[in-house]
């Protein structure tokens, strides 16, 4: 087994484990190597990175809040720390933020459920995880509209299903139709995945639509809902949110998911619930379960601040989205005014996500070609310092498209869309539309 012409002292001193094995194995796994890293995170590390080498950097990449986390809930977990919750607790989380997660759920989203069926986890990100592990065997397929954010893919391979898109287009706000459903669900669909308003799309689905969708669901009861509501507080304009799982008879097939980090400025926090009543919280224990054994609770302390969070912050809450509503508008209004481009208007958490496409084929004035989402956001961010998403990674028609989140402040807004709309106008060959 050893090659050949190896000296025979060598090999005796392999054999004795003197000398390490020289081996072609790959110090990783398939699994491992099979996804990539997060591209919004990336970008979010790129830009503060910039930023503490002091460049002139205006970051429309990050999905996350620039707000502080509201006073009253870090207070919380002061208090708590300070008073010795320094000690594992349960691990779906202590009975009061449990139920204080099911009491939310029940008042403000009208699903029926207690707190044996919620857990709470290391952020959403990892409730989601959770969630298809706990559903997904391999073989599955999990259907989901597209774009869609850059995890549930990895995720889902990550518990051995086979995403099946559901491709939506621009013109049609992202939002798939019940026909689509319907066409696409097979004896092998398992899940199908929502996330309502969606990142990086800023679309949503109003109540109509969210019904229809799940009258074609209550026809196939093999499939269960993930409905990953992250950004159901930060909604615009006189729209409303349902949640799939308020519907009685979605309740028992539905895993709604949510947290802190995007209504409560609290991405740091990490941490996310998710309850899934159905069948006596089997889906909940499955997840309890696989927690136990891979992170224990969430951080004791958090789990007061939690309950805080969910039962005084609405004022908080309430302001950060008006100030979010705002700058929907002025994003918005900005981004129509770039040639060439066209945006679905923002409805939803805070992302806008324009069709760049009219860009491919041009050139930056000193001659570097622009053939992709990523070409683009490489040279603007280059010539600019603007930093955006390219859609590449939301897949769908993604690629066409670049995310923005106006998750800053309205002056960085207002001189970053001037950067890009300038940077853009002095593109050499640009398509008719962007003439
Ligand atoms: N779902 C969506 C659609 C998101 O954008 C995010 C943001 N990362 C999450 C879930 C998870 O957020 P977190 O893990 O911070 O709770
Ligand atoms: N959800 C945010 C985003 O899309 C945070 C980063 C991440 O977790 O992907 O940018």
């Amino acid at each position: 087994m050893f090659g050949l012409g190896l000296p025979l002292l060598s090999r005796t001193m392999l054999k004795r484990g003197t000398i390490a094995m020289k081996t072609t194995q790959m110090p990783v796994s398939n699994r491992a190597n099979s996804i990539a890293p997060s591209s919004t995170l990336a970008i979010t590390a790129r830009v503060r990175q910039m930023k503490e080498e002091g460049r002139d950097v205006i970051g429309f990449g990050a999905g996350e809040p620039d707000f502080a986390t509201p006073d009253r809930i870090s207070d919380a977990a002061i208090q708590a720390l300070r008073s010795g919750m320094t000690r594992y607790v349960p691990v779906p989380g202590t009975p009061q933020a449990r139920e204080a997660v099911a009491e939310k759920l029940r008042e403000e989203n009208g699903i029926d459920c207690s707190a044996e069926h919620v857990v709470i986890s290391n952020g959403g990100k990892f409730s989601l995880y959770l969630a298809f592990q706990a559903i997904v065997n391999p073989g599955d397929e999990v259907l989901m509209p597209t774009p869609a954010w850059v995890s549930y893919k990895p995720m889902i391979e990550l518990a051995g299903g086979t995403l099946v898109e559901i491709p939506t287009t621009a013109d049609a706000n992202f939002l798939a139709t019940p026909e689509q459903f319907d066409a696409a669900i097979t004896p092998k669909t398992r899940a199908i995945v929502l996330n309502s308003p969606s990142n990086p799309c800023g679309t949503m689905y109003d109540p109509d639509a969210m019904r229809a969708i799940c009258d074609v669901l209550a026809r196939h009861d093999h499939v269960t809902l993930i409905s990953d509501e992250i950004y159901e507080r930060l909604i615009y304009g006189a729209r409303t949110h349902l949640s799939p799982g308020s519907i009685d008879f979605m309740r028992d097939r539905t895993v709604t998911i949510n947290g802190l980090s995007k209504a409560f400025a609290a991405t740091g926090w990490r941490v996310g619930y998710a309850c899934a009543p159905g069948h006596d919280g089997a889906i909940a224990k499955a997840m309890g379960k696989m927690q136990s054994q891979m992170t224990s609770s969430v951080t004791a302390f958090t789990l007061p601040a939690l309950v805080v969070a969910l039962e005084q912050c609405q004022g908080e809450v309430a302001a950060m989205r008006e100030v979010f509503e705002q700058r929907a508008k002025l994003m918005y209004d900005a981004v129509s005014t770039w040639p060439g481009v066209t945006c679905a208007p923002p409805m939803g958490a805070f992302y806008v996500f324009p069709d760049i496409s009219a860009a491919f084929g041009s050139s930056t004035a000193d001659g570097r070609h622009i053939a992709s989402a990523g070409d683009f956001a490489a040279a603007l961010l280059d010539d600019t310092g603007v930093a955006v998403v390219p859609g590449d990674d939301f897949l769908g028609c993604g690629p066409h498209h670049i995310r923005l989140s106006f998750a800053l402040d309205e002056d960085s807004i207002v001189t970053g869309c001037q950067r890009i709309g300038a940077w853009m106008d002095a593109l050499v060959g640009m398509g008719e539309s962007g003439s």
